[in-house]
């Protein structure tokens, strides 16, 4: 007893300094002050276990401390932490880069920018396409987040706290809906609505509001991430790829978390066969070292010295435990993500049976998301019941986090196993039987 509190003691002592000292702008869903990492599993500062079933949001793709991530950073670090990728040349960036561009799914191998973060990938690709089509407009999705700087921040509307007080954003950025079935913008039933929602762009948006002739890209997540963990139909993407083509107006493809094998492809593009212009990378891309891509087809990409460029994107660190991660995924990984993806879609279904919280479960490979609703008919938005259930999940050392107001996602490293699924569907289904009974 004494032990427990002393231990309970450490983790409380860290979050009164961190209150003092770090903004309050973070979202922390719960008390975790996390020390070490291996595999699944986390420890927190007074050595508590955890099974990880978030991933490090979506990032540790090859799961905490992979010993060849971590032989490769050590590799590397030993020779040379930073020259700045602005001025002067880095092997590890050009092995990267070759590779990346060997695996791009779009018409033509790709040129690549390096950056830190997902929103500097985003930044990138606007800019470039700006740049290139000399248009101004952009379009992005209802419920879409594609970052927090100001260009990407434009984009991103899945939260309004995101922009609230932050205006004025950059101008002519437009939200079209996002094909989220379970709670049709339109009100139509797939498939028998023939995905009218992507045609609602060109008959609605375009005829009404925005010339697309003055559209420069645009941005797209395959499956919404922060927004909910939203997946479209098959046809959707394709349908928004041809509108684009048919405009003149450059795709952008944002794979900040569902690339890198994520869904059981290496891009999530590449399930329904689309091609796009661009692709931004980050998150899951070099195993949890800061590094942000823009992949582009080789022939938009051809901007001049100067024109776009960052200080430590692309270090070496982080390129090689990104060449490192590529080569697990592709030895194995995404084929377990796939794998694994199935099996943790199939036992959450067997959930959805037992509580009628469960409005809808979807997703594809290991991004999948369980949408908790009050009553199935209404869909009423179960907010407090999702964040209840992450909590005494927490408490019961399964880590998860939530993403749109009412969604728990499932996002575990590519390296698990079944058996680490079933440890953690048992905790929550005892999660849901505890608080439903209460
Ligand atoms: N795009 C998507 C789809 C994301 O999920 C995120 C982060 O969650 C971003 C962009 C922004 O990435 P970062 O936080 O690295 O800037």
């Amino acid at each position: 007893m004494t032990k427990r509190r002393t231990a309970m003691t450490r983790s409380a002592e860290w979050i009164a300094r961190d209150h003092r000292v770090i903004s309050p702008s973070y979202t922390r869903s719960y008390p975790a002050v996390i020390v070490r990492g291996r595999g699944l599993k986390v420890w927190d500062a007074d050595g508590k276990e955890y099974l990880d079933f978030s991933a490090g949001i979506a990032t540790v793709a090859t799961g905490h401390c992979h010993p060849k991530i971590v032989a490769a950073i050590k590799r590397q670090a030993d020779e040379l932490i930073h020259m700045s990728g602005t001025d002067f040349y880095y092997p590890s960036q050009i092995k990267l880069a070759e590779k990346l561009s060997a695996l791009f799914p779009g018409e033509e191998r790709a040129r690549i920018f390096f950056g830190n973060s997902g929103t500097e990938a985003i930044e990138a690709g606007m800019k470039l396409a700006r740049y290139k089509t000399k248009r101004t407009r952009f379009i992005s999705f209802v419920g879409a987040f594609h970052g927090r700087t100001f260009g990407s921040l434009s984009l991103t509307n899945s939260k309004s706290v995101q922009r609230r007080g932050f205006s004025p954003l950059l101008p002519q950025t437009s939200h079209a809906p996002f094909a989220y079935c379970y709670r049709c913008p339109l009100n139509l039933k797939y498939p028998s609505c023939k995905i009218a929602c992507a045609d609602y762009i060109e008959e609605e948006i375009f005829r009404t509001t925005v010339p697309p002739e003055e559209v420069a890209a645009i941005a797209v997540e395959p499956i919404q991430g922060e927004g909910g963990y939203v997946s479209p139909p098959p046809e959707w993407l394709p349908k928004i790829a041809q509108l684009a083509k048919k405009y003149g107006i450059l795709l952008l493809a944002d794979e900040v978390q569902t690339g890198m094998g994520r869904t059981g492809a290496m891009f999530a593009v590449e399930h329904v066969g689309v091609k796009p212009d661009m692709i931004a990378l980050a998150k899951g891309i070099a195993s949890g070292l800061p590094l942000g891509v823009l992949m582009a087809r080789q022939s938009l990409m051809d901007w001049p010295p100067g024109a776009h460029a960052s200080t430590f994107g692309g270090n070496p660190i982080s390129c090689e435990a990104s060449l490192a991660t590529i080569d697990l995924l592709e030895a194995g990984f995404m084929e377990n993500a796939e794998l694994q993806g199935r099996y943790l879609m199939g036992e959450l279904k067997k959930l959805q049976n037992e509580f009628e919280s469960i409005g809808e479960v979807r997703g594809m490979g290991l991004m999948v998301g369980m949408e908790l609703v009050l009553d199935r008919e209404t869909k009423k938005r179960a907010g407090k019941l999702r964040d209840q259930i992450i909590e005494t999940c927490f408490a019961q050392g399964l880590l998860l986090l939530g993403c749109g107001p009412n969604t728990v996602r499932f996002c575990p490293a590519l390296t698990v196993t079944r058996k680490d699924i079933d440890q953690a569907l048992s905790i929550v289904a005892q999660t849901f039987r505890d608080i439903l009974k209460k």
